[in-house]
């Protein structure tokens, strides 16, 4: 349950005072349900204003505060605003105009010959030098609120005056609260403590060591639960599987070439894990074309051999159907009863799948994530492969593993590289492995930039293509926010490229019945399509050797770390491969930046990183939208600067403290709470 300190955080923005329900909706648009969302709704910069005894021209344009005495009231009509003329001390004019306003309201708050304070952007306006809505205060009032002013992300019909003072509410009813950092990291960083560093970062004077706080806090509360759920995962008594060689020999020595040794290297750490009782949780990764697929599979027959069942968990239905072709294939002739299931399986094929899962009459299964359903019964699931884990987060893997009676082996694979402070933050409860070599022979993609300008000479040179027995992918660009609109824009391509090479061109997108789609894509693997158009539903995975020229639309719209994984769709067999980047007009200099890494590296590792600092981390995940990798301080520097300390220090405090029972314990109990990590806490042993 979570600590009552806490509860006022966590009541929702209508207990604020004056919050009625037309501000609730308008908050709920910037996802500010909670009180605990407006007090982590950091401003974004501050409006400094200027202090002057005189008003003169050159303050023309700017934020000022300045002593005025009311000289007189001009009501205006009906239509015209309010206006209160007004002297500096030096005897120069300023209107102060209100526009709405009523006569009464000015006289009340602008006594005529009183000074007040007063505060706004100074403007000209024919002659005279004017004010708009003002804030006015009096001479002597406090004036730091009115010299400085946090300007908040807004929404429409909440003023940024009115969004300072909700959060100021909300602040508030901010309690004070335990301190769950280690002292010493504390004193090294001279970091206030939380109720304060709120204030400050807030307040943006001075508040940098006030946001490392902060962010540190939730790199913390992140750490702590991804340690919980490891250290949960790896006390549950899982099965030691232990293979004898017998299928993963014969389909080694079948293979037309050898492993790699980095897949020798990363194989070992598999096996040696699987061989445990404590589960495997291992995170594999390799670039693109590295050769994860026959890891995976080599490691499913190990469990196999074991007596048990395996498991491979494909991202897309056309990933999991060219699994199965190619798995099926290599596997000819070995005794081993692979199935596929999909959403689309149905009826009674399904039911007879689903009970020879359960007998046992099935050895490997390959699917989405239909495998995991809630009908779905393994007979004795040993190991659960992901294939482009990126795209799952930590809830979904935890729910993978509380499938089988003793939790399975679960490996993740992912080819998106992974910078090492994502890695800690989103996949911190997992061991990595790197496949960090191709297979032999690759030749490097060479990528080029071209303008769409050159699209006439771009088809040409396809035709050329084509011509010469070559097949190619053509990438359509992706429509903001409209997903309809990338099948359209696909559709329009592909009509295009068709009345000029005919019958050779294939379409694929997103919106296509299933069956349409593998028809397309068995029908471009077995080379009787030259060409495929498609949207990024070909991102990942998909492998014909033979396509060995991709073309990319308007490629300043895709995600860089998004670009590599296409790019990887080429390059896979031993023919020259290139890869065209067509660009729009009118690019930016960081978007011309980020196609000219595109041109100079195949190096995934620096792709993602500049990713990572240039879009964040749900960019590199794919998660943008579910939020999974949303933090809501730590941004990608505080996050490089302090996870490994944050590892640390809730490393030690999980070792020392066991189950988190000290005074600090508690204190990070209640962390784990205010970011809601808490599914972490029910995982902590009692006491
Ligand atoms: P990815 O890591 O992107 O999933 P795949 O597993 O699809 O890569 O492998 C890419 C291609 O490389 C496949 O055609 C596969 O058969 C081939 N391959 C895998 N291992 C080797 C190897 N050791 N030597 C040569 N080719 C290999
Ligand atoms: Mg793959």
């Amino acid at each position: 349950m979570r600590p009552a300190i806490l509860n006022p955080l966590f009541s929702e923005t209508a207990t604020l005072k004056g919050v009625g329900a037309a501000l609730v909706r308008q908050l709920a648009r910037l996802k500010l349900l909670r009180v605990i969302d407006l007090v982590f709704h950091m401003p974004v910069m501050a409006i400094e204003r200027v202090q002057v005894e005189q008003i003169d021209e050159s303050l023309v344009g700017r934020p000022i505060v300045v002593n005025l005495t009311v000289v007189r009231h001009d009501s205006g009509g009906p239509r015209s605003p309010l206006r209160v003329r007004a002297v500096d001390s030096g005897g120069q004019w300023v209107d102060l105009v209100f526009f709405g306003q009523s006569g009464a309201w000015a006289r009340a708050k602008l006594p005529v010959q009183e000074t007040r304070r007063i505060s706004g952007r100074l403007d000209r306006y024919g002659q005279s030098l004017q004010i708009s809505h003002p804030d006015v205060a009096l001479p002597g009032e406090a004036m730091g609120p009115m010299l400085r002013e946090p300007v908040y992300p807004l929404t429409e019909g909440v003023t940024n005056k009115r969004m300072g003072q909700i959060v100021g509410m909300a602040l508030e009813r901010a309690p004070d609260l335990p301190e769950w950092i280690e002292p010493s990291v504390l004193e090294r960083h001279g970091w206030p403590a939380w109720r304060a560093a709120l204030a400050t970062a807030h307040d943006l004077r001075d508040e940098g060591r006030a946001k490392d706080r902060l962010a540190y806090d939730e790199l913390l509360a992140n750490q702590l639960a991804l340690l919980l759920v490891r250290r949960d995962t790896r006390e549950r008594r899982g099965r030691a599987l232990a293979g004898d060689g017998r299928l993963t020999r014969p389909l080694v020595a079948g293979l037309p070439w050898a492993l790699t040794g980095a897949q020798r290297r990363v194989l070992g750490e598999i096996t040696g894990d699987m061989a445990q009782s404590s589960p495997m949780l291992r995170l594999l990764q390799g670039d693109v074309g590295s050769g994860k697929t026959l890891v995976a599979l080599i490691a499913m027959l190990a469990a196999v051999e074991a007596g048990a069942q395996a498991a491979l968990l494909a991202p897309t239905e056309i990933l999991a159907r060219q699994h199965f072709a190619s798995i099926s294939k290599m596997l000819a002739g070995l005794p081993v009863r692979v199935a596929i299931l999909t959403g689309r399986d149905k009826g009674k094929v399904r039911l007879d799948l689903l009970d020879d899962l359960a007998m046992g009459r099935i050895d490997i299964l390959i699917g989405t994530h239909a495998i995991f359903q809630e009908a779905v019964d393994y007979h004795d699931l040993g190991l659960v492969v992901v294939d482009e884990q990126h795209r799952f987060g930590v809830a979904q893997r935890l729910l993978l593993t509380g499938k089988a009676k003793a939790p399975p082996h679960l490996l993740a694979m992912t080819a998106t590289p992974i910078p090492r402070s994502l890695q800690l933050t989103q996949y911190g409860e997992m061991d990595a492995s790197q496949i960090d070599e191709l297979p032999p022979g690759r030749q490097p993609i060479e990528t080029r930039v071209m303008a769409v300008e050159r699209m006439d000479e771009v088809v040409e040179g396809l035709g050329r293509h084509l011509a010469g027995g070559g097949q190619a992918y053509w990438v359509c660009p992706l429509v903001e926010g409209s997903e309809s609109g990338d099948e359209a824009a696909a559709e329009l391509r592909a009509t295009m490229l068709k009345a000029r090479f005919g019958d050779t061109v294939g379409l694929v997108h997103g919106r296509m019945k299933p069956a349409e789609k593998d028809a397309v894509m068995a029908a471009f693997s077995a080379g009787q399509l030259g060409l495929l158009v498609a949207t990024t539903v070909i991102e990942v995975g998909v492998d014909v050797p033979n396509a060995t020229l991709m073309i990319i639309e308007a490629a300043e719209r895709f995600g860089l770390a998004q670009l590599h994984q296409l790019r990887g769709r080429v390059g896979r067999g031993s023919g020259r491969s290139v890869c065209l980047l067509l660009r729009g007009g009118d690019l930016s200099e960081t978007a011309k930046a980020r196609l000219k890494l595109m041109r100079e590296t195949n190096d995934g590792f620096r792709i993602a990183e500049e990713d990572l600092r240039l879009r964040g981390a749900g960019e590199i995940l794919g998660v943008r939208q579910s939020g999974e990798a949303a933090f809501r301080v730590a941004d990608p520097e505080r996050t490089a600067k302090f996870v490994a300390v944050a590892r640390d220090d809730a490393r030690l405090l999980l070792d020392r403290d066991g189950g988190l029972a000290g005074a600090r314990g508690q204190a990070a109990r209640v962390l784990l709470y205010l970011f809601e990590r808490d599914a972490g806490v029910g995982m902590l042993r009692s006491g």
